[in-house]
């Protein structure tokens, strides 16, 4: 698309003249608001008021600028439609091209403590209808809404002999709703924080409320669910079928463990208690793994959640409803399963239809003081092929499978992480220890108790493998891991003691392989 008019109206106007002389440069008509044509005149270059080229003023404050069919007509007709093209031609409205807008200053006005009028005058309402009607029809229009993007767009013209192309407006298009969007969330934060709302229903901006919580994490915390229009399969797209309302802790807990038995491809489950696993396991069926889960540690299991990745029957609905469970998601259940299911009032069965991708890219959001953290959820899985054998012995094939196992559980573990695997069952799990040493004395020793109530001669690490989340930083957390009885070790490797790590391991005859990446959860 040849950029042939431009409508530009910037309160920010830094970077403003270089453009408009590239835009001149490339015989671009220059249409403009008040303060951002007289700096455009000011710098030489020939510019048309809006007032002008619409024969209508600016008024009531420049509360109305740019609020005209000509200029939205302008931006919004359809190019190549002939209807549009013939409503144009009858009332003389010449196509705009491309769109330069940056807002007024809402949030810094907000932030300069600015009193209560100054801040609603500060609320761009020509400005976000110019952005949205350009990014709607991007089809034929190029946006633009930071002055950061001037550069691609001028680098562009002049590679593309004046054209931008679809490529680089879809760009722009998808940045500038995201911008007028943030710019909506601030002045809808901002207002309930003036009107002394206790709960700011805006924070989350792209979300849908799914439903109000009864509290949050405790009772004297409000909560609400929220859902993004596109989210992936999972807690946030599950039906409940039966049982007591769910709670923030529940949603919280039911995520873990439905994106820890996404995991695998063998029926898998996943036995959660405060948002950590105590039993994993993957079996023949549904009922064989949930009994191996359970054995890993049958006190902790008690009012947990139980996340399952294959349609449940009834065997397997009899296993679990054997102990007090509080939430159980499947992506199915079939008719028995419910029935066993339903005689239990009070406990809530999720169904989802499908199971999460543990492949597909998104990201994860965690508020701190003031801000908001945000990073790519962790979608690494470390195969076969990966792992480095360090040691001078390898790892027997049935050890590379339970060592697999133990470090894709490991990533559902808050750190320290360290998990205990034996035939295809976690069998000791140490979470969120400060000292990985710590995590490793408690995971044998959680254990030494399970093998204790089940009457075991020895614990059930005996001939285990063991899984550590990041790298042991000293050889004492391995050596805690041969006392358990560990035969053979998977960690990231990269310490600058891993030579003492391996030698250590050697001196006990393990196998260790290194995985080079790190599933550190927080
Ligand atoms: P200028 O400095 O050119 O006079 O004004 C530029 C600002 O006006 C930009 O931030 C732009 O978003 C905003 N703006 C453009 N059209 C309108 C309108 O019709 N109403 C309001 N309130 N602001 C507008």
């Amino acid at each position: 698309m040849p950029i042939r008019r431009a409508l530009i109206s910037v309160s920010d106007k830094s970077g403003l003249v270089p453009l408009v002389r590239a835009l001149h440069g490339h015989g671009v008509a220059i249409l403009s608001t008040g303060g951002t044509a007289r700096a455009i005149q000011e710098a030489g270059v020939p510019v048309t008021e809006v007032s002008d080229h619409t024969g209508f003023p600016e008024m009531l404050d420049g509360r109305v600028k740019t609020l005209h069919p000509t200029i939205h007509g302008g931006i919004l007709g359809v190019r190549g439609n002939p209807e549009h093209e013939a409503a144009m031609a009858e009332h003389g409205i010449a196509p705009i091209d491309l769109v330069v807008v940056n807002l007024y200053p809402f949030e810094s006005t907000v932030a300069k403590g600015a009193d209560f009028a100054t801040c609603i005058e500060n609320v761009d309402i020509g400005g976000p209808a110019l952005i949205r009607a350009a990014a709607k029809n991007h089809g034929a229009v190029a946006v633009v809404t930071d002055a950061e993007d001037y550069d691609a767009l001028v680098d562009e013209m002049k590679s593309q002999d004046g054209q931008v192309s679809l490529d680089l407006r879809r760009r722009l298009a998808s940045r500038a709703f995201a911008r007028t969007a943030a710019y909506d969330a601030a002045i809808g934060r901002w207002f309930t924080g003036e009107v002394g709302e206790t709960f700011p229903r805006h924070l989350v901006a792209a979300g849908r409320l799914k439903q109000d919580l009864r509290y949050g994490e405790n009772p004297h915390q409000k909560a609400a669910f929220y859902v993004h229009g596109l989210a992936r399969p999972g807690v946030a797209s599950a039906r409940q079928v039966q049982g007591k309302e769910l709670s923030y802790n529940n949603l919280n807990d039911t995520d873990a463990a439905f994106e820890l038995v996404s995991e695998f491809t063998e029926p898998a489950v996943a036995i959660i208690k405060h948002a950590n696993p105590c039993g994993v396991a993957v079996a023949g069926s549904i009922r064989a793994a949930y009994e191996k889960a359970l054995a890993c540690d049958p006190v902790s299991a008690f009012g947990g959640i139980v996340a399952v990745n294959r349609a449940l029957d009834r065997d397997a609905a009899e296993a679990i409803t054997g102990i007090f469970t509080e939430v159980v998601i499947a992506p199915d259940a079939d008719d028995r399963a419910r029935a066993v299911f339903a005689a239990k009032k009070n406990l809530r069965l999720l169904i989802t239809g499908v199971m999460p991708d543990p492949a597909t890219p998104g990201l994860t959001v965690r508020t701190v003081a003031g801000g908001m953290l945000v990073q790519e959820r962790d979608i690494g899985r470390v195969e076969a092929d990966d792992l480095k054998v360090v040691t001078k012995r390898a790892p027997s094939p049935q050890e590379i499978t339970d060592l697999l196992l133990a470090f894709r559980v490991c990533k559902h573990v808050k750190s320290n992480a360290i998990v205990y695997v034996k035939d295809g069952a976690t069998v000791g799990i140490g979470a969120g220890q400060m000292s990985r040493v710590d995590s490793a004395r408690i995971a044998a020793r959680k254990a030494g108790d399970a093998a204790e109530a089940s009457r075991l001669a020895e614990p059930l690490t005996r001939g285990s493998v063991v899984a550590s989340d990041a790298f042991f930083p000293f050889a004492d957390g391995l050596l805690a891991a041969v006392e358990a009885g560990a035969t053979a070790v998977i960690q990231p490797g990269g310490s600058v003691r891993d030579d003492e790590v391996i030698a250590a391991a050697d001196e006990a005859g393990l196998a260790m392989v290194f995985t080079g990446m790190r599933h550190f959860r927080h």
